[in-house]
């Protein structure tokens, strides 16, 4: 009959044990350590009762390795919770200052369009600034310009009422 697992002698007991009964070591020949696994084991607990500060002063450095690594994990962990609320928070902010922008720009272009509606000026400066639009580069633009600007000026038309209403024309006229 052949055998199937080898069998090995344990350096410690001499016993001729199954290779199975031996644990396993990558660096050896065979691939298996020298002493069986109940030497093995036997030598462990020897090992842990003749060195018992040794082991529990490895098990506590362990614990607090661990200890201090669950804290930073948590420091972390938290500021990154923060960092997303703040970023959330920020994002709020900069939407309700959008939405108050796009309001305040509404009753600008109101008040804008109620300066030039209720004055008796804006047609003088329509004709000037359409003047001035269709050659810009002129003398004679550049002065229906400034004598546009003059009349908005003692008008008490707005600088912004003033542009829009430039803007508007310049837009229309392509
Ligand atoms: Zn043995």
């Amino acid at each position: 009959m052949t055998e199937l697992v080898e069998s090995k002698l344990c350096r410690k007991c001499k016993t001729l044990k199954s290779l199975l009964d031996f644990g396993i070591d990558r660096k050896s020949k065979d691939g298996h350590k020298t002493r069986c696994r109940q030497c093995v084991a036997g030598e462990n607990r020897l090992y842990k009762l003749n060195n018992r500060n040794v082991v529990n002063a490895a098990k506590n450095r362990y614990r607090q390795r661990h200890t201090a690594e669950m804290a930073d994990y948590m420091r972390l962990y938290r500021a990154r919770v923060r960092g997303s609320q703040l970023a959330d928070r920020h994002r709020q902010h900069l939407e309700f200052h959008k939405e108050v922008n796009i309001q305040l720009q509404f009753r600008l272009g109101a008040i804008m369009a109620s300066q030039l509606l209720q004055n008796d000026k804006t047609i003088e400066i329509e004709k000037l600034l359409l003047k001035y639009l269709k050659s810009p580069e002129s003398a004679s633009g550049r002065k229906a310009l400034n004598e546009a600007r003059g009349i908005a000026f003692r008008a008490k038309i707005s600088y912004e009422a003033f542009n829009t209403l430039l803007n508007t024309l310049n837009r229309s006229r392509i």
